[in-house]
């Protein structure tokens, strides 16, 4: 993409009103636009990052069989009532214009309407297990929306849900979601720990959160140094320099931000919808069901609030939303042929014929300028067409502080696989 085309600028100063870094540095490059307090505008460079993340999820999803769809937001009131989760704290709730008591709700969650809607299609024992998911927006009016896109009163979350026959088709399952989640995280850069948590408004069972460790997270876990083993402050017995019970290894209190929480429903939404099925003796039982989320737009901000320096954002290769920033600097392109090289113009075209992304400041702006921008947005690689460089492009990485002289053919290599 061509900058001078880019609708968005980036800014010289951070945003006033912004704390957490995640919305200082995406709100000042031009990634996000803060609508209201915590509620989110994704512009383009932002919108590549959150499809760089779903298409992740989107693999690792689809490779544990998860179907996709797409439920509405808004949710008439009887979903709610049906399990007494219509006056929970953080549920908008609409009105339509006419009737003074509102009948419908945004939508904070959906394993109401889905397990309504399974009850539709499942009948035996045939018709199970399956599992199904949606990438889609919810509304959560959170008392402390402070912290960017960490907590939105409006976010972007994975929902995948799974319908079994027993707990043990469950229990098999709820261990393949795991390990799908642990690739998600780790494919975005992420190193998440599995911690045992609270149920909180889903379910009375213990739950799994994954958990980035990171000293702007809300949430406080105790984790085992040597085993990893990990619990929610909010439920855990253990201390900070107590012992794990698992390995006996020291265990330390660090601060987290949970990136997924996976949760063993049981039959609670299938008895509010009467969602059973019919076994082999011809006996009805209820589905057990098990629900799993992962925070997109949080998701993105856990990746800035783990990879930045003081100039700016370092995105990993995994979910840049362009993989170079390509940077003419004045003078460039006065004589390329002279100089005997590839105008910028032409390095951007070929780069694009591989595959590369790119985006190629092509702007009339200083080298200062160019330099500082490409720090801020942070793209894995800047290449620098200079009257300097000659007939070379100069490569640098934006996790290095190294340059490094090369010819397109030795870019070519570098980056095109
Ligand atoms: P928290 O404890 O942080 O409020 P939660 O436990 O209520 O989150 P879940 O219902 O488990 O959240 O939602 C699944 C995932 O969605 C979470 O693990 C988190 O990654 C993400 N998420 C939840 N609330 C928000 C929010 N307000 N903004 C952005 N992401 C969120
Ligand atoms: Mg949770």
């Amino acid at each position: 993409m061509l900058q001078s085309k880019l609708f968005t600028k980036t800014e010289r100063t951070f945003p006033k009103d912004e704390e957490a870094a995640n919305a200082r540095f995406l709100e000042r490059a031009g990634f996000i636009y803060k609508n209201s307090a915590g509620v989110y505008s994704y512009l383009p460079l932002g919108w590549r990052v959150i499809q760089k993340l779903v298409a992740i999820i989107r693999e690792e999803m689809d490779a544990i069989g998860g179907q996709e769809m797409f439920m509405p937001a808004l949710h008439d009131k009887r979903y709610l009532s049906a399990t007494g989760r219509w006056d929970v704290d953080v549920v908008f709730k609409v009105l339509d214009g006419k009737n003074p008591k509102p009948a419908f709700s945004l939508s904070w969650t959906h394993e109401e309407l889905i397990t309504e809607l399974a009850s539709k299609y499942v009948h035996s024992y045939k018709d199970l297990p399956f599992s199904a998911y949606q990438i889609q927006t919810k509304f959560r009016n959170e008392p402390r929306a402070k912290s960017g896109l960490l907590r939105g009163r409006e976010f972007m979350m994975k929902d995948l849900y799974s319908f079994h026959r027993d707990e043990e088709d469950l229990d098999r399952f709820y261990d393949i979601v795991k390990e799908a989640y642990f690739n998600v995280f780790k494919r975005a850069g992420i190193q998440a720990v599995y911690t045992l948590a609270a149920g909180g408004d889903f379910t009375s069972s213990n739950t799994h959160e994954f958990q980035a460790i990171c000293p702007v997270g809300e949430d406080t876990i105790y984790v085992c140094s040597k085993c990893a083993y990990a619990e929610n402050k909010e439920i855990s017995k253990l201390s900070g320099g107590g012992r794990c019970p698992k390995c006996e290894g020291k265990i330390k209190e660090e601060k987290a931000i949970e990136v997924g929480n996976i949760f063993p429903l049981g039959a609670k939404y299938s008895d509010a919808f009467d969602l059973r099925y019919t076994d082999e003796k011809g006996e009805k039982n209820p589905v057990v069901m098990g629900s799993y989320g992962i925070g997109v737009s949080r998701l993105m901000a856990t990746v800035v609030e783990m990879y930045h320096d003081e100039k700016g954002i370092v995105w990993p290769e995994s979910v840049a939303p362009f993989k170079v920033h390509l940077l003419e600097l004045a003078g460039a392109s006065a004589s390329p042929a002279e100089a005997g090289r590839k105008s910028a113009k032409k390095i951007y075209e070929d780069l694009q014929k591989i595959g590369v992304e790119v985006l190629y400041d092509d702007r009339k702006a200083s080298a200062g300028e160019k330099l500082t921008d490409a720090d801020l947005i942070g793209l894995p690689f800047r290449l620098v067409v200079s009257p300097k460089t000659g007939d070379k492009i100069e490569v640098k990485k934006r996790n290095e502080e190294i340059t490094k002289i090369m010819s397109f053919e030795e870019v070519i290599k570098l980056l095109g696989n």
